[in-house]
């Protein structure tokens, strides 16, 4: 039973640490928006009224230190690519990024002559979610998300930091 039907039907929750932490996770991403091209208005129309991106838990947050996440709309020129990895390096782990658009994945229309356009976010930091089109429409980046609450859902990060504290004291 999931941990929405037990808290429905009992208000008790029996679950492993992992399973409660990813559905607290998913349940509230806080992406730290990098609105840098015309894809950038379509993200801010699946934040607003009609979208409702709130409803997922998404709360887009004006700082990398509070967030989880990075949507990088838009296209990303050589200038950006150093302000984007360091945003990133600021953000705290466990982290994401979703890359919004033709251009951020790959270039977009820049990518044969656009000297000045990196050919894809993946080139300065990892992507786990790509969002395909120019410009990409709201329902896409909310599939992003949904996508995204997909691999959140597989991770073990309990298990993981306490195997990596273990390995750390056994090595001393
Ligand atoms: S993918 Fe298209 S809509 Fe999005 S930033 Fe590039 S040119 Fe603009």
């Amino acid at each position: 039973m999931s941990i929405e039907q037990q808290l429905k039907s009992d208000g008790v929750v029996v679950a492993k640490i992992d399973d409660l932490l990813n559905w607290a996770r998913l349940s509230s991403m806080w992406p730290i928006s990098f609105g840098i091209a015309c894809c950038a208005i379509e993200m801010m129309g699946a934040m607003a009224a009609t979208y409702d991106l709130d409803r997922l838990g998404v709360f887009p947050r004006p700082s990398p230190r509070q967030s989880d996440v990075m949507i990088v709309a838009g296209t990303v020129t050589f200038k950006m690519a150093d302000r984007i990895r360091r945003l990133y390096e600021q953000m705290p782990e466990p982290r994401y990024v979703i890359s919004m658009g033709s251009c951020a994945d790959c270039g977009g229309p820049y990518w044969q002559h656009g000297y000045h356009v990196v050919k894809g976010v993946d080139k300065i930091i990892p992507v786990d979610v790509y969002v395909q089109g120019c410009p990409p429409r709201p329902e896409a980046l909310i599939g992003a998300f949904l996508e995204l609450q997909k691999v959140i859902e597989k991770e073990h990060i309990f298990h993981q930091k306490y195997f990596e504290e273990e390995v750390e004291e056994r090595t001393k």
